[in-house]
């Protein structure tokens, strides 16, 4: 989300950024998963749940990509949000117009003149200006001990998070369309198929394990971790683990900032590196929409003055 709305503003004000992600699918942590079960094409947002809309200012980025929204569960506290057809849809309409690279990773940073020097699998990309919104641990190892910089990334926290994606026959039982539990080892657990536009051939649930829990099995593998959390999905929505069809699981090192680093985002002395992310102003899609967004203000006033 940081890239793309810092990527968006920039194309709008004139510069043609190229995005590069790691990731296979777009989307980051607004992640879809796709998976072929028993005949039925389904997808589980494993990462961000949802989102909530407070700032004017995201309201009206969001209007041109307003066919990639719905809302979802209208009697909370609060108008929640997701992606459709899944969480990513948004992130793709997000990213049409823009030069996104997919499954490009960054794999170390250097200086040549007064450029950056990318190293990728894909061979050295040169760059008059970087943006880097990747979690603030992960920028910290690209920019290495001595940076700056890296002191204020070490600054920033951020609690892994474990999630199980999980599926039943149509007519497994439904108790809710999702429950939080401070004290249960499942924090999170959403029937995904309650979300707008998803599949309804099959009854998907995503479930999350809260922090301790996260933390103390975080190096289990991703089949180990399905066979831990299952039962315990299963228990608590009432049905039997022998009838899923699908239990697999997805390890967030970085999932949710409990310690941000309280400004938008991060520029060095030369205005050359400029750093951002949810990390920057709290565990939300929206802070990092505004990191990203306060990323490209900046960097359009240094291109500017200059
Ligand atoms: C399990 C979970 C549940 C969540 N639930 C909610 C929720 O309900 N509501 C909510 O508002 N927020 C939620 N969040 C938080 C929300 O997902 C994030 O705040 C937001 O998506 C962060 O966006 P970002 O752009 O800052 O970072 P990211 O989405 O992490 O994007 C960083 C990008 O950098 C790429 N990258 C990393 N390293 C490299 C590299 N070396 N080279 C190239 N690319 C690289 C990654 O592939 C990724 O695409 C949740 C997060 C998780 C993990």
């Amino acid at each position: 989300m940081a890239g793309l709305a810092c990527a968006r503003q920039l194309a709008a004000a004139g510069p043609r950024p190229l995005v590069l992600d790691k990731g296979r699918g777009v989307g980051g942590r607004m992640a879809t998963r796709r998976v072929e079960i028993a005949g039925h094409a389904c997808g589980f947002d494993h990462g961000a749940q949802y989102f909530t809309i407070r700032d004017p200012e995201f309201r009206a980025a969001l209007s041109p990509v307003a066919d990639a929204i719905a809302p979802w569960d209208e009697g909370g506290s609060e108008p929640r949000f997701v992606g459709r057809p899944g969480m990513s849809g948004l992130q793709k309409a997000m990213a049409e117009g823009i030069d996104l690279r997919q499954g490009i990773e960054v794999l170390a940073l250097g200086r040549e003149g007064s450029a950056w020097r990318l190293e990728t699998g894909g061979g050295p990309i040169l760059a008059r200006h970087l943006v880097m919104t990747m979690p603030a641990p992960q920028a910290a190892r690209l920019l290495g001990r001595d940076h700056p910089l890296t002191a204020r990334l070490d600054s920033v926290r951020i609690a892994p998070c474990l999630a199980l994606m999980a599926a039943f026959p149509a007519e497994a039982p439904r108790p809710f369309p999702h429950r939080s539990s401070e004290t249960e080892p499942l924090s999170w657990i959403a029937q995904d198929s309650s979300k707008p536009g998803r599949h309804a051939g099959l009854t998907c649930w995503v479930a999350q394990a809260g922090p301790d829990w996260s933390a103390a099995n975080l190096e289990e593998s991703p089949d180990s971790l399905a066979r831990l959390m299952l039962p315990l999905l299963a228990k608590a929505i009432g049905a039997d683990p022998e009838r899923a069809l699908h239990a697999s699981a997805h390890r967030w090192r970085y999932a949710r900032v409990t310690a941000p680093l309280g400004e938008p985002y991060l520029g060095d002395d030369d205005s050359t590196l400029w750093l951002g992310g949810d990390w920057c102003l709290g565990a939300r899609v929206e802070a990092a929409w505004q990191s990203g967004t306060a990323l490209a203000q900046a960097l359009m006033r240094h291109l500017h003055a200059g």
